[in-house]
C-alpha cells in the first residue's frame, strides 16, 4: 500500500495523523515516550542531547503545520535564544517595541553586555520598520503583539529585508501555523513558545524553531546540541497530544474571544479594547485605571488570574504588574487569554467583575 502523503493533507488532519509510528500489526498507535539518556551505539541518534524519537514526533508535526523543518526546545526562549545566537558579535537587530517581554529582555540584557545593539521600532508602522533595516543583520517580528496586538505587514517586511540580507524571525505563538504560516509569508525562522496553544493545557514549558533554510537549521541545531537547552522528551509527548486537538480548541477559543470583544466594546468600565480579529487574545483597558485593572483580577471567579495564554481555561491579567513590561503598555491594560469554557459563563463572571469595580 502506498505511504499516506501528509502534503495533500488538511491541517486538522495533519495534527491528528502527524508524528504516528509505523504502522505495523500489534505495534502502538500513539508515539513511545522514548525515556532514554543515551542510545545502543551506530544507530542515528547515539546520545539523548542531539535527538530522541518523541522530539522528532512532535518536529515533523509541526514543522508539517508550518512548511519547515522544526527544533523543539526546553522553552519558548530557549528557542528565542537561538535565534538571537544567529546575530554576530557586535551585530544589529531590529526589534518592536512590543515584543514579548522575555524576547525584550534578552535583547536588552545583550545590549547592556554590548554583545550586539538594538533597534526598537513600532511594527505596525511599516515605513518606520523599513527605514530601519539598513546594515541590520536580523529583524525580529511579532504580530498580533502581546500584549498590545498590533498587526505587522509582515510580507512586505519578510520581502524588504531579504533584499537586504536580514534574516528574519517571526514569533507565531499568538497565530499558532492555523492562522498565519510566517515561513509562507517570506520569513527565515518561526519561533514559538509551544506552551501556549500549540499544547495548549497549561502543564509544561516547551519552545520550537522552524525554517526551511537548510544553513539556519543547522546552526540552530548546533546552538541547541552545545547550549544544551533540549525539551525532556515528556514535554514533547504532552505536546503533541495537545496538539492532536488545536484546531477544535482554536477554533472555540477564537469564536468566544471575537464575541467576548464586541460585548466588551459595550460595556461603560472598558475605555478601549485592543482585538485585532484574529487569535484568542483579547486586551482591555479600563475606565478606572489600574485600581479598577487590579480588582477585576481578584473578582473573577470563572477566569484564573495568572500569567500565560493559549490553555484551555481563560486567563486574566495586568500586564504592568511585571517589571519587564514596557512603560508604554498602559497601566490599566488587562490582558485576556479567552479560553474553551461556555461564553456565557466567561461573559457572566466578567460583566460582574468589571461591574462590580
Ligand atoms: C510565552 C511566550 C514566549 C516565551 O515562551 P516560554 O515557553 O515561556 O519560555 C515567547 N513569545 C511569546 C509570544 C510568548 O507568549
Amino acid at each position: 500500500m502506498a505511504e499516506l502523503d501528509p502534503t495533500t493533507l488538511t491541517a486538522a488532519t495533519r495534527l491528528v495523523t502527524g508524528g504516528r509510528p509505523d504502522r505495523v500489526p500489534g505495534g502502538s498507535v500513539s508515539p513511545p515516550l522514548e525515556l532514554s539518556s543515551t542510545f545502543i551505539a551506530d544507530g542515528e541518534v547515539g546520545y539523548g542531547r542531539n535527538g530522541n524519537r518523541t522530539w522528532t514526533a512532535f518536529e515533523d508535526t509541526l514543522g508539517g503545520l508550518e512548511g519547515g523543518r522544526a527544533l523543539a526546545f526546553a522553552s519558548g526562549m530557549a528557542a528565542v535564544a537561538a535565534c538571537v545566537s544567529l546575530v554576530p558579535t557586535g551585530g544589529t537587530v531590529v526589534a518592536p517595541f512590543h515584543a514579548y517581554n522575555g524576547t525584550g529582555g534578552i535583547l536588552d540584557l545583550y545590549e547592556r553586555e554590548q554583545r550586539l545593539s538594538v533597534r526598537r521600532v513600532d511594527i505596525s508602522d511599516t515605513d518606520a520598520v523599513l527605514s530601519a533595516l539598513d546594515g541590520a543583520d536580523l529583524l525580529w517580528t511579532e504580530s498580533p503583539t502581546n500584549p498590545m496586538l498590533e498587526i505587522a505587514d509582515l510580507p512586505t517586511l519578510f520581502a524588504r529585508a531579504r533584499s537586504r540580507d536580514v534574516v528574519t524571525v517571526c514569533d507565531n505563538t499568538f497565530a499558532t501555523p492555523l492562522l498565519q504560516q510566517p515561513l509562507d509569508l517570506g520569513a527565515d525562522v518561526v519561533v514559538h513558545s509551544a506552551t501556549k496553544y500549540i499544547s495548549g493545557h497549561s502543564d509544561l514549558l516547551l519552545g520550537a524553531t522552524v525554517t526551511r533554510d537548510d544553513a539556519l537549521h543547522a546552526r540552530l541545531y548546533e546552538h541547541r546540541t552545545l547550549g544544551g537547552a533540549v525539551p525532556g522528551p515528556m514535554e514533547t509527548w504532552l505536546a503533541l497530544r495537545g496538539m492532536r486537538t488545536l484546531h477544535l480548541r482554536l477554533e472555540r477559543a477564537c469564536a468566544n474571544a471575537a464575541d467576548l470583544a464586541g460585548r466588551l466594546r459595550e460595556h461603560q468600565a472598558v475605555a478601549r479594547v485592543r482585538y485585532p480579529d484574529m487569535g484568542a487574545v483579547v486586551s482591555i483597558e479600563l475606565t478606572g485605571g489600574k485600581e479598577a485593572a487590579e480588582r477585576v483580577e481578584h473578582a473573577v471567579r470563572v477566569w484564573t488570574p495568572a500569567t500565560s495564554l493559549g490553555g484551555v481555561e481563560s486567563l486574566i491579567e495586568r500586564r504592568r504588574r511585571h517589571p519587564l513590561e514596557p512603560s508604554t503598555v498602559p497601566e490599566e491594560l488587562v490582558r485576556l487569554s479567552v479560553g474553551v469554557e461556555d461564553v456565557e459563563d466567561l461573559w457572566r463572571d466578567l460583566d460582574d467583575a468589571l461591574s462590580a469595580g
